[in-house]
């Protein structure tokens, strides 16, 4: 009998895709003997519109495409952003076929907001769970809300995209928080300007999760 193909899921706002997203997929990659990672921009995250406006995701999706480029096992899948409505996890999962092994990758502060995701019952019986550190969070919240979780060794890295777009618009250095792809792009196009930011509308209704 042919094995499974095991796919590891990595979705994100992306905004922008940093070392730490990029550190979470390897690591899952290998510890969990995964045949590929999919790195999967969310197309309407709900969860996060209240404060700010989103970069669009034509945007985000260049910058996930420059940043996984060359790196074996590691694919960007357009799923989320090419569907309407909604982002939800669990229409995500039931988009692969039955026989597909597949695992979430998910930070602390993801795993421990599961629980609030749409038909989350749902998500834990499709996909396996591999969490991955996050400063701040704590493992035992996380073992506590997912039981079935299966937590990945990984150094924690305590940087976020919020923290990104906060250093790129002062003008702060975070060349090596993200790859060099990354860095130019989001310096040729000023993605992170004041301006930038403060010119974007957000549709804010019909939005989801995507951590
Ligand atoms: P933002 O600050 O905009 O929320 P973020 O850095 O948290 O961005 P997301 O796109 O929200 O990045 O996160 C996507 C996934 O990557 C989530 O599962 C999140 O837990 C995980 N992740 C992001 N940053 C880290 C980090 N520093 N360590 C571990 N996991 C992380
Ligand atoms: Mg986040």
């Amino acid at each position: 009998m042919l094995a499974r193909v095991r796919t590891g899921i990595l979705g994100g706002t992306f905004d922008p895709i940093h070392i730490a997203h990029l550190h979470a997929g390897e690591t899952a990659l290998h510890a969990a003997g995964l045949d590929r990672v999919l790195f999967i921009p969310a197309g309407d995250p709900w969860q996060k519109t209240d404060d700010r406006s989103i970069t669009p995701a034509g945007i985000r999706v260049e910058m996930t495409t420059l940043a996984i480029a060359g790196t074996l096992g590691f694919e960007l899948d357009l799923r989320e952003v090419e569907r309407d409505g909604p982002t939800y996890t669990i229409d995500t999962l039931l988009s692969f076929p039955a026989e597909e092994e597949l695992f979430l990758v998910l930070g602390f502060d993801a795993a421990v907001g599961l629980p609030t995701w749409h038909r989350w019952e749902e998500v834990v019986a499709r996909a396996g769970i591999l969490v991955v550190p996050r400063p701040g969070y704590d493992l035992s919240e996380v073992i506590e809300v997912v039981p079935s979780a299966v937590i990945l060794e990984m150094a924690a890295l305590d940087i976020s995209a919020t923290s990104i777009r906060r250093m790129a618009a002062e003008g702060a250095p975070y060349r090596f928080l993200v790859t060099p792809g990354v860095h130019d792009f989001i310096e040729t196009h000023g993605i992170y300007t004041q301006s930038s930011i403060g010119d974007r509308v957000v549709d804010a209704k019909d939005q989801e999760e995507a951590q």
